[in-house]
């Protein structure tokens, strides 16, 4: 029994179900209930929220999740070894937890999950900035979701929530400030997780904004960003060359110097040119 629910601690659950961490999918687990209630907090009013969780594992972000009050936890796990475990949860909370087996890339969420919906997870690192970028840009914007509440190696932490002149600063950054507020809510050292991993961790909080902070194309924002950095040590008017013709004068229309970097230059400046040259690109 632990100190947040009745279900036995995780290392029994591990051991009986055998569990043993598999580095191909990731698994570097949180065995200190506490831990993941404390992380659960981080995610909001779970009261009156529905909680979509990827890649629950043995359950003890799940577990945290229900145990600080979440109206419904749909959880999406890849590892058919998970599956009992997390089926002991679900008798444990009746009527709060469905769980999924499938991979986080391929299950359709939509429809089964009901509004105000939150996003909480220890993310597998090897498709935690793919889900990101996807919860990030959706076709129309308020997304699904309210928040998102994500474990990140630190370094990918620090990509997330960088400003410019940041030596993490670039397209991540861009994406994710556009169009939330995002911030670093706890770091975690590698021992916090069993087995540790070779890295520190992060979890990041970010909350959805109810329309972007700047008009812009999303396809165009994205395409002006990604070209801009993708020599990011360039003068903006050699990088931006393959946007087309006349880039210095749409750089300094829109009151960027021609010879700035694109890690100098801010999102409403990104959000300005990319106005200005939706109609040619
Ligand atoms: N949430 C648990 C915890 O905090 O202890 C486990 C976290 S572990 C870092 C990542 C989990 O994601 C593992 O349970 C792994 O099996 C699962 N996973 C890996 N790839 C996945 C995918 N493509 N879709 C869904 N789950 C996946």
């Amino acid at each position: 029994m632990s100190r947040i629910d009745s279900l036995p601690p995780l290392r029994a659950v591990i051991a009986t179900h055998g569990i043993a961490a598999q580095k191909s999918l990731g698994q570097n687990f949180l065995l200190d209930l506490n831990l993941t209630a404390k992380i659960a907090r981080m995610a909001g009013d779970l009261v009156g929220s529905d909680i979509l969780e990827i890649g629950p594992g043995p359950g003890g972000l799940t577990r945290g999740l229900l145990a600080e009050g979440a109206r419904r936890v749909l959880a999406v796990e890849k590892d058919p070894r998970c599956i009992p475990a997390l089926e002991e949860i679900a008798a444990a909370y009746p009527g709060r937890l469905d769980v999924v087996l499938g991979d986080a890339l391929d299950v359709d969420v939509a429809g089964r999950l009901t509004a105000p919906i939150r996003i909480a997870a220890n993310l597998p690192y090897n498709i935690g900035t793919e889900l990101l970028v996807r919860w990030l840009s959706p076709p129309t914007w308020p997304p699904f979701w309210d928040s998102l509440t994500l474990m990140f190696q630190r370094e990918v932490a620090q990509r997330i929530v960088a400003k410019p002149g940041d030596n993490a600063y670039g397209r991540l950054a861009l994406l994710v400030h556009w169009r939330t507020d995002a911030r670093i809510v706890m770091d975690l050292p590698p021992e916090a997780f069993t087995p540790p991993p070779k890295v520190s961790s992060a979890v990041v909080h970010l909350t959805a904004l109810p329309a972007p902070r700047y008009p812009a194309d999303a396809a165009m924002l994205n395409r002006v960003v990604a070209t801009a950095f993708n020599q990011r040590r360039k003068m903006l008017r050699s990088a931006l060359k393959p946007l087309g013709p006349g880039i210095e004068d749409h750089l300094t229309a829109v009151g960027i110097p021609p010879t700035a970097r694109a890690e100098e230059i801010g999102l409403e400046q990104f959000c300005a040119l990319t106005r200005s040259l939706t109609p040619q690109i």
